[in-house]
């Protein structure tokens, strides 16, 4: 299979293969841009049907980080990793050790964190291999450890500016809101949420989440095959990306879908098909940029827990920007986003030099 001649391929600066036969690591890490920085994103470990979805996956995610970071301004450029699960080779020290050594071989050109399956002890293993790692825990005030509270809290605030936008409601007092996916980022986004007097919808594949969340709050267990097609106000989709289609989109009753999950839109004509149906789409990458804000300024050293916070309060400004400049152009929010990313990404040396004096 070429990866030049792969439909998800953007260009990207550079693909690395990391194969280890003494853990089992299988690994593939892609920077597609290191214009404004070194490539920042997480690591995802996945049990792929194939190696072909793994690359489609690598690709798609760490394009996606560029226009994140883009957007978020912060001195990164965009990479991600994922790494193979099978079962011959399944979590161990040795496994992440090795990855972290991988990592290190890039020399700093790469930044990784966690992602989905792969936690926050994870990640300090591989911070014994390598400095160029974050998401680890902090001390005292200081920003770090754990992106998800903050990935959450971005999102909470994004559909809040959302519900504004499309609905016309100040508040989300008894706007019901469908959460696909109750891991990391979904616990804490329906925690925010609930406390907003939402309703609740949720759905997720695994029991233990659904235990989880209905020992905290009231919610309305969906089957995951409904989820999508809830009779709600807002779908926050949380799992997997992939999920808004050709298929799905006909079906949807939201009208908003602003949720965690990277990679929402299978196409980049499904954002233009979500505005046909008169459903307000918030651009994944914009609003789900909390994880790497904090994650960013952990690993630049350079801020507090407030300073973070005040950071990610920031999105909301940025989608409802997105917003009225799709009610003004008539595009779709997700090519305004793309466009706002890539002019950023084509015009600011100025920022991609602060970036890397500070992290050499
Ligand atoms: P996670 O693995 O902790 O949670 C995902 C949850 O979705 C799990 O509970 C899983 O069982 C569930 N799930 C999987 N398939 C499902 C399906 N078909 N239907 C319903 N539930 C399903 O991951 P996370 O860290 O919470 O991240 C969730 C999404 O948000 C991912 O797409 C991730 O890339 C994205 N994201 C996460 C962060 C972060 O800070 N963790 C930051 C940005 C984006």
């Amino acid at each position: 299979m070429s990866v030049f001649d792969h439909g998800e391929f953007d260009h990207h600066e550079s693909v690395h293969f990391f194969d280890d036969p003494d853990t089992g690591l299988k690994a593939i890490v892609a920077l597609h841009s290191t214009a404004l920085g070194p490539a920042a994103g997480g690591c995802r470990r996945w049990q792929y049907a194939n190696e072909a979805d793994a690359i489609t996956d690598v690709l798609r995610l760490s394009r996606g980080m560029t226009y994140k970071n883009a957007v978020a301004g912060l001195p990164f450029g965009g990479g991600k990793s994922v790494i193979l699960a099978s079962e011959s080779s399944p979590k161990s020290e040795a496994l992440f050790r090795a990855f972290g050594r991988a990592i290190h071989s890039l020399g700093g050109q790469y930044v990784t964190a966690e992602d989905v399956g792969i936690s926050v002890d994870d990640m300090r293993v591989v911070g014994s291999e390598t400095r160029y790692v974050s998401g680890l825990p902090q001390s005292g005030s200081d920003a770090g450890g754990d992106p998800s509270p903050w990935t959450a809290l971005g999102v909470y605030l994004g559909i809040e500016a959302a519900v504004k936008s499309r609905l016309g409601r100040d508040n989300l007092d008894g706007v019901r809101v469908a959460v696909q996916g109750v891991g990391h980022v979904g616990v804490y986004l329906c925690k925010l949420l609930h406390d907003a007097g939402a309703q609740l919808f949720v759905a997720d594949v695994s029991r233990e989440s659904l235990r989880r969340i209905q020992a905290e709050m009231p919610v309305e267990i969906v089957p995951p095959n409904e989820i999508l097609f809830a009779d709600v106000d807002v779908l926050a989709p949380c799992a997997l990306g992939n999920v808004l289609n050709s298929t799905t989109i006909p079906k949807l009753k939201a009208r908003v879908v602003a949720g965690a999950a990277n990679n929402q839109l299978a196409t980049e004509q499904d954002g233009v098909r979500l505005a046909e149906s008169e459903i307000l789409y918030a651009p994944d990458y914009v609003i789900n940029a909390g994880g790497v804000i904090s994650v960013a300024r952990e690993y630049l050293g350079q801020s507090s827990a407030d300073e973070v916070r005040a950071e990610v309060c920031r999105i909301p400004e940025r989608m409802v920007a997105i917003f009225d400049a799709a009610a003004a152009t008539g595009e779709p929010t997700n090519r305004i986003a793309d466009d706002l990313a890539r002019r950023i990404v084509a015009g600011r040396a100025d920022v991609a030099e602060a970036g890397r004096r500070r992290i050499a």
